[in-house]
C-alpha cells in the first residue's frame, strides 16, 4: 500500500487546506472555502472522501455544508466546539480510521484557541489547526493561558520527528517575535533564514517538526532560562512562574 501524501492548498490570505491523499482519494482538513476545494478536486481528479475540522472558526469550517451536500461525505470534528455541519463528533482518545486513504488518526483535545479544539495525530504527523504554529501559537480566544500552555505541552511531547501541519502561514511574523525574545538562539536564526528564503520562492514553510519547534518556538520554551528572563525584562513576567511567562509572551505577541 502506498504512503499517504499531504499537500497544502492555499486559501484566503494565509490559510492552508491540508489534503491527505492516497489511492485516488483525498481528505480535506479545515476547508474554509468550498470553491477552492472543489476546483482543486476537479483539477487533480481526486475523490473527496471526508472532511476533518480542528475547531469551529469560519476560516476552517466555511466549506463544510457545500462539500457535504455535493459529495455526501462524513464531516468529522470536535464534539466540544459548536459546528452544526458535523456528521461525526470526536473526543479525546478517539481513533478515527479512514479506509479510503488507509489511515488511523488519534484525537487529542488541545483547547485554548477555542474550548473544543482538537488535533489529529497520525503515525508521524499532527494536524494541529490554530493551536501550534511554527515559531508561535494561536490566540487564546476562548480558553485561558494555563489551558493553552497545557495543550502546547501535550503537542511538545509528541515524538521529535513528528511533522507539524498548522493551518496558517504565520511563520515569518512569528519568527520576528521569536527573535525579539531569543536574539542569541542560533537554531532560531538558521531557521529564520531558511523560512525567509522559502517565502521568497512563494513556498510554504510547513510542515515543521516537533523537534524544530522545541528548539525555536518561544511558546514551547517558557521554562528555558533565557526565555523566562526575556519575559521578565521586556514584559515584567515572574520568571519562576511558567504561566506568568507564557501569558506575558502571548499578550506581547498580540501587540507586537
Ligand atoms: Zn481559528
Ligand atoms: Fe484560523
Amino acid at each position: 500500500m502506498k504512503m499517504i501524501t499531504i499537500i497544502p492548498v492555499p486559501a484566503f490570505t494565509d490559510n492552508y487546506i491540508w489534503m491527505l491523499i492516497n489511492n485516488g482519494y483525498a481528505v480535506a482538513v479545515d476547508p474554509g472555502d468550498a470553491n477552492i476545494t472543489i476546483n482543486w478536486l476537479e483539477h487533480t481528479g481526486l475523490k473527496l472522501c471526508a472532511v476533518l475540522n480542528t475547531h469551529h472558526h469560519k476560516d476552517h469550517t466555511g466549506g463544510n455544508a457545500r462539500l457535504r451536500e455535493l459529495y455526501r461525505i462524513p464531516i468529522y470534528g470536535p464534539a466540544k466546539d459548536p459546528i452544526p455541519t458535523l456528521t461525526h463528533s470526536l473526543v479525546d482518545g478517539d481513533t478515527l480510521t479512514i479506509d479510503e486513504i488507509g489511515i488511523s488518526l488519534r484525537i487529542m483535545e488541545i483547547p485554548g484557541h477555542t474550548l473544543g479544539h482538537i488535533g489529529y495525530i497520525g503515525e508521524n504527523f499532527v494536524l494541529c489547526g490554530d493551536t501550534l504554529f511554527s515559531a508561535g501559537c494561536g490566540r487564546i480566544f476562548e480558553g485561558n493561558p494555563s489551558m493553552m500552555l497545557n495543550s502546547l505541552d501535550k503537542l511538545a511531547h509528541l515524538p521529535a520527528n513528528t511533522q507539524v501541519y498548522c493551518t496558517h502561514e504565520y511563520t515569518l511574523s512569528n519568527l520576528r517575535f521569536a527573535k525579539h525574545i531569543e536574539p542569541e538562539n542560533l537554531k532560531l536564526r538558521q531557521y529564520d533564514m531558511n523560512a525567509i528564503s522559502l517565502r521568497k520562492q512563494n513556498l510554504p514553510t510547513l510542515p515543521s517538526t516537533i523537534e524544530i519547534e522545541r528548539n525555536i518556538n518561544p511558546f514551547l520554551r517558557c521554562c528555558i532560562a533565557n526565555v523566562a528572563l526575556a519575559a521578565k525584562k521586556l514584559y515584567g513576567a515572574n520568571p519562576d512562574d511558567i504561566i506568568s511567562v507564557f501569558s506575558a509572551l502571548r499578550e506581547a505577541k498580540n501587540n507586537f
